[in-house]
């Protein structure tokens, strides 16, 4: 699976660096997971990777904050199939920027598209979810701020197997023991103990911002 960083609080060289969180995950369905916080950013970005909106099946967004739901009306004006999964918390305003396109909230973890799975809702300062896709080299988790925290969130797929890959905003998370053993750590965004966790696992430390493209 490819998974591209669209949005970011940093960004590559012909990419627009912006307070918020986005990423497509390209497998047998196109899965964009948050919308930045603007749809002009959010254009920008995806044209600079060479992505069409329209073949985006799925938009997931984490958690309704704008700084992962504002590029919304960019979607919703430029694609004409994806349906937008949501939780029950989401307020008005994210449904109505997501018109026309369908709306379904998510009331349990499961699975959204081939090999790739929904925390469901977490509960936390904010209720969240997070997305964990099944790869050939383990289960890869994305996570939009990860209210809840990172480690909470990973229990919640917890029954998919063993975590390769933690990506995303980690937030405040200090509890860096759960973090112990995982290949793959890229914390972004809103992370606030980034060089702690390079310090502590610098063999699994990955630096990533708008522009990044993996493949697991
Ligand atoms: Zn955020
Ligand atoms: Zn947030």
């Amino acid at each position: 699976m490819k998974v591209r960083i669209i949005c970011d609080n940093r960004a590559m060289e012909g990419y627009q660096a912006d307070w918020g969180f986005a990423c497509l995950v390209e497998a047998e369905e196109n899965v964009l997971f948050d919308t930045g916080a603007k749809p002009s950013v959010l254009q920008h970005n995806m044209a600079a990777s060479n992505v069409d909106p329209g073949t985006v099946d799925y938009i997931v967004l984490s958690h309704d904050h704008e700084d992962h739901t504002g590029g919304l009306p960019y979607m919703s004006s430029s694609n004409t199939k994806a349906e937008v999964i949501v939780l029950p918390s989401f307020g008005r305003l994210v449904r109505q920027q997501a018109a026309p396109l369908a709306v379904r909230e998510i009331t349990a973890a499961g699975e959204i598209s081939p090999g790739i799975h929904s925390t469901g809702p977490v509960q936390g300062p904010m209720p969240e979810q997070a997305i964990a896709l099944n790869t050939d080299q383990g289960v890869v988790i994305i996570t939009g701020c990860a209210h809840p925290g990172v480690d909470v969130l990973m229990e919640a797929v917890s029954d998919l197997g063993a975590v390769h890959a933690v990506l995303g905003g980690f937030h405040g998370f200090s509890n860096f023991s759960a973090l112990e053993g995982i290949p793959f750590l890229a914390p972004c965004h809103c992370t606030q103990h980034t060089q702690e966790i390079a310090d502590r696992f610098p063999e699994s430390y990955v630096e990533i911002m708008a522009g990044t493209e993996l493949e697991f």
